[in-house]
């Protein structure tokens, strides 16, 4: 029964695709030193019914809406013999086709200027193209395949660097269908290749940069580490279906700090250069490749698959970005790329975050997920009190591995890790792959995970309640506790330090406050809040934040001090405010002043020792 329906599925899908025609999409580059790029798409086997081209309103992997049809201009239409079809804009995102007889050509200018993982940049030196910043797309011919040509500037020598596959040229690549093309960036430009294999796979380093071949070279060799690492936690690496995963990386002045997963590839770019901010590039490097596993492979149902008319919502980006947000760092140091103080120091950040934030008591990770649409590069105008009611699900989420990876180690005695719990993702969810390249056949839902954490854990009553505490609720797990089972010490970064708030005057010479008031500082009682204008602390007149460190300098938690403000409709207030201890804290290896015990090394070796 299941062969014959296998065997069904095979013979339908070669039908069907030799039933589709590609879309043959060309990408050339008149005037570079404009940015514009000058894009030809071309449908056949149309029928008779309008084409309904679309730009993209989100691009796969950044959850925000981009509406990438606001820099596409000189729009034109062409039918078989060349005769002008008319167009019309049934919306703002799109153009629609009528009167053709099966076949449209249409032509297009596109602007774009920033060099990230999310837009399109044109400049003498390159064209780096995200896809979704670029197509234009047929509603309804998803499962097409679609041939990609690049025609360099004249006299220009590039070569591209894409996880699309090779077609019959060198400048000729090809996508089995739209998942796959919007999936598939590309850089087309004067990039420096290098290339290694691990065990059977090869991968391969593509860099646009303004440093030497012997950075390149050396820095190549620390990805390496890099991928070794992360293939160490998992086991094995993906299929990569082109024949190898691509690091397609931009590190140029002009460049805008991004990392962008995607199936086969990521972009990383930076302003940066490789002699000068190595461990962050590679920290990077790291994030972006765990995610051909934790994003790619292992997938949020919600994401599943990406809609390019609308953004996706998934409440388990705490899971896909935080868990990858802490597998960097960790990598890192298993790769002996950094030292265990710092470490402990990004840690410390980690947990710095997650405690003393205000949003996590209003919304838990899982709402937190649900918020990226807004968060993620997406732009407003009005004003919103997220500084105070947001935790990024990067570093929440990332707080969350850590204390789970810890507790799991703590309640087994380090036979039980993180580690377990991502290869049985792995193994459930992502292994498993899609019947057509670029989608994912079994994507998690938020139960998902937590059956998948009872069955490592072997407690389902222990996987429960850590989701509920940690995940949807609003607790925060005891890092102080955890973290010393492998010597470490979590502590006060500025022990009996009085403190009123992390409150932000708008300059030096101004009292005006800067930014909102979070209701977890002293101050938040008084009634202060942005805009506001203090005037006076403890009798002390305020004219900017070294005042309100020199006052504060005079007490100790537990002081009150007489506050006198102006609010900003005018009105005059006094209010009495009780000093508490700065919460800052840090993490800071045993050794560093103390004895690290034989039984903590054991523990961290376990933990960050190299796999
Ligand atoms: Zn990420």
């Amino acid at each position: 029964m299941k062969r014959a329906l296998i065997g069904l599925a095979i013979l339908w899908g070669t039908l069907s695709f030799h039933a589709a025609s590609p879309i043959a999409y060309r990408f050339s580059f008149p005037e570079p030193q404009h940015r514009w790029m000058q894009v030809e798409a071309s449908f056949t086997d149309l029928g008779s019914a309008p084409l309904e081209l679309r730009m993209s309103r989100a691009s796969p992997g950044r959850y925000s809406l981009h509406d990438f049809a606001k820099n596409v201009y000189d729009v034109r239409a062409f039918a078989a013999g060349g005769r002008e079809l008319p167009t019309t804009r049934p919306d703002p995102y799109g153009w629609t086709i009528s009167g053709h007889d099966g076949s449209v050509t249409v032509k297009y200018k596109l602007y774009g200027d920033r060099v990230d993982g999310t837009y399109l940049a044109v400049d003498t030196t390159h064209a780096h193209i995200n896809m979704p910043a670029a197509i234009m797309w047929g509603r309804g011919l998803d499962d097409r395949p679609a041939t990609v040509t690049f025609v360099p500037p004249q006299g220009a020598r590039w070569q591209v660097a894409t996880q699309l596959h090779a077609g019959s040229s060198p400048l000729e690549f090809t996508a089995p269908n739209l998942q796959y093309l919007m999936d598939s960036p590309s850089e087309f430009g004067p990039v420096a290749i290098r290339q290694f294999t691990v065990g059977p796979r090869t991968f391969r380093f593509a860099l646009h940069h303004t440093g030497t071949d012997a950075d390149l070279d050396g820095y190549v060799k620390d990805v390496e580490k890099i991928v070794r690492q992360e293939g160490a936690i998992f086991g094995e690496f993906p299929e990569y279906e082109p024949g190898a995963y691509t690091f397609l990386a931009d590190y140029l002045p002009w460049a805008s700090g991004d990392g962008m997963e995607h199936r086969n590839s990521t972009v990383i770019t930076s302003t940066a250069s490789i002699a000068a901010a190595r461990t962050d590039l590679l920290d990077t490097v790291a994030h972006e490749f765990f995610h051909c596993w934790n994003v790619e492979r292992i997938r949020p149902k919600g994401l599943e698959p990406f809609d390019f008319e609308r953004a996706n919502i998934s409440g388990e980006l705490w899971l896909a970005e935080g868990f990858t947000q802490y597998y960097g760092p960790l990598t890192l140091q298993r790769a002996r790329l950094v030292d265990v103080a710092a470490t402990a120091q990004t840690f410390g950040r980690l947990i710095e975050t997650v405690v003393e934030n205000s949003g996590r008591l209003v919304r838990s990770a899982e709402e937190m997920s649900r918020m990226a649409t807004f968060i993620d590069g997406g732009l407003t105008v009005d004003r919103t009190n997220w500084s105070t009611t947001i935790i990024s699900y990067y570093p929440f989420g990332g707080a969350i591995a850590l204390a789970l990876d810890l507790t799991l180690r703590d309640r087994s005695d380090g036979r039980v890790s993180l580690d377990d719990f991502m290869r049985a993702m792995w193994r459930k969810y992502g292994k498993p792959g899609g019947g057509r390249e670029g989608y994912v056949d079994h994507p998690y839902t938020i139960e998902d995970a937590e059956a998948t954490l009872a069955e490592v854990s072997g407690d389902g009553a222990f996987a429960r309640q850590f989701f509920a505490r940690y995940i949807q609720g609003h607790e925060v797990a005891d890092y102080a506790r955890l973290l010393s089972r492998a010597g470490f010490t979590v502590r006060k970064r500025n022990a009996g330090r009085a403190w009123l708030g992390d409150l932000h005057l708008e300059s030096r010479r101004s009292a005006r406050v800067a930014a909102l008031v979070a209701p977890t500082w002293p101050i938040y009682a008084s009634g202060l809040d942005q805009d506001d204008e203090l005037q006076q602390i403890d009798g002390q007149r305020i004219n900017g934040d070294n005042d309100i460190a020199s006052v504060l300098a005079r007490h100790k938690p537990g002081d009150a001090v007489q506050v006198v403000f102006v609010d900003r409709t005018g009105i005059a207030r006094t209010a009495r405010v009780t000093l508490a201890e700065d919460p800052d804290i840090e993490v800071v290896p045993a050794e560093h002043g103390g004895t690290l015990t034989a039984a903590q090394k054991t523990f961290r070796d376990l933990w960050l020792g190299a796999k």
